[in-house]
């Protein structure tokens, strides 16, 4: 019998995490030192990219990333509802309205097709969005091709919101690399493919906006002469030259953060191990497994299955409830974030997303994490062949 509690998801930190990050705690530099930018360069290396800024948070991310595209008031983001509510919410902060494009039904990512519909119709009625954040939901990798067609066409910015993806690939270019997008994003919340307890990260090629995220992540001064408005007094000198906020990570953070990527590709491979597992052991069972785009390598944060429930005799939320009771810790990524209370006062129908409310009445996440073991996953399939009676 299952007696121990499996998680949906959890942190993986080995010898190596907790010295890197005692070893700080021992040195000079308990922020503001050299592990950030340290970190910051492993994150270029891995994703190809020319510039990274580490924050305390992924939101803190999207916040600074639109701020650097001067979304503000009067515009318009655009994200898919299927995500957590800080894909929308970062725009909110700053002072733009959010609209919703409905999810594609097989990768559950926002749908290109009905992107491409609404912004024609946007483009009538003359407020097409200023940004649009596509989430790369479990780990998937939206049609980047495609997404970034139409913001040439329609002249939109790109976020990638790549919390689940880090350490996944399109068309065989990492994940964070921006080829299709302005600026990228990840997570490193202890659920999250790496972790370093709480933190984020912007990457992007442009200088302009590197440098703006810089100065958004930290109340808005430079000390770089270059920009300031008139000459140093002296060299004790900064100066503010924008409001921006304190979002910097620490250095405990970033060494978390350095260790961590020297087992990522190692994490990666062993979700995709037992993804595959997952799809083989779930075949007989009553539920839709996760389609896979070929453009796309999964980071594969989550992997959630839906159920087929026109061939089960038991609600959704009784599925669930019972797998919880049995002490596997499924989740539900997520619910739609227009149906949010403080979302209710913008008016969205439900009608206009009818492929993300079929979603929501029959996904569930399964566990999944690096430390997961075939045991366990054996335990997972186990309960959920019992609790769907087949
Ligand atoms: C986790 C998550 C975030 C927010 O990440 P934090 O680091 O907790 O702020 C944003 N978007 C998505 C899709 C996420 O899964």
């Amino acid at each position: 019998m299952n007696t121990s509690f499996i998680p949906y998801g959890k942190q993986d930190i080995n010898q190596a995490d907790i010295d890197a990050v005692v070893e700080v705690l021992k040195s000079d530099f308990l922020t503001q030192g050299p592990k950030v930018p340290a970190f910051e360069q492993a994150i270029k290396d891995y994703c190809d990219v020319e510039y990274a800024l580490a924050v305390n948070s992924a939101t803190s991310a999207l916040h600074i990333a639109c701020l650097s595209l001067g979304l503000g008031e009067g515009d318009w983001l655009w994200t898919t509802p299927i995500t957590f509510v800080a894909s929308a919410n970062c725009g909110l902060y700053c002072g733009a309205r959010i609209d919703f494009v409905d999810i594609d039904p097989k990768t559950y990512n926002i749908s290109v097709e009905k992107l491409a519909e609404k912004l024609a119709i946007a483009k009538q009625e003359n407020r097409l969005p200023k940004v649009v954040v596509p989430v790369h939901l479990t780990g998937q990798v939206c049609e980047m091709d495609k997404i970034r067609e139409l913001s040439k066409q329609y002249g939109f910015y790109v976020i990638e919101d790549a919390s689940h993806a880090i350490g996944g690939k399109y068309k065989g270019k990492p994940v964070g690399s921006c080829e299709y997008s302005d600026i990228t994003v990840f997570s490193f919340h202890p659920v999250k493919i790496i972790t370093t307890a709480e933190g984020g990260l912007c990457t992007t090629n442009n200088s302009k906006l590197a440098e703006k995220m810089e100065l958004y992540r930290s109340h808005g001064i430079t000390r770089n002469p270059e920009l300031m408005t008139k000459e140093p007094d002296g060299s004790w000198y900064y100066q503010q030259i924008d409001i921006g906020y304190n979002y910097r990570m620490t250095e405990l953070q970033a060494a978390l953060g350095v260790s961590q990527m020297v087992r990522l590709d190692e994490f990666i491979a062993v979700r995709h191990a037992l993804a595959k597992r997952y799809d083989e052991l779930l075949t007989s069972l009553p539920v839709t497994i996760p389609w896979q785009h070929p453009d796309s390598y999964s980071g594969l944060h989550l992997y959630v299955i839906r159920l087929k429930l026109n061939e089960i005799q038991k609600t959704h939320k009784q599925v669930f409830d019972e797998l919880r009771s049995k002490n596997i810790g499924v989740n539900l990524h997520y619910i739609p974030v227009y149906s949010q209370p403080y979302y209710q006062q913008f008016g969205f129908k439900v009608e206009d997303f009818s492929e993300a409310e079929q979603y929501y009445q029959e996904a569930i996440s399964l566990p999944m994490f690096s430390s997961l073991t075939f045991e366990q996953q054996d335990v997972v399939i186990a309960t959920l062949r019992e609790v769907l009676c087949v």
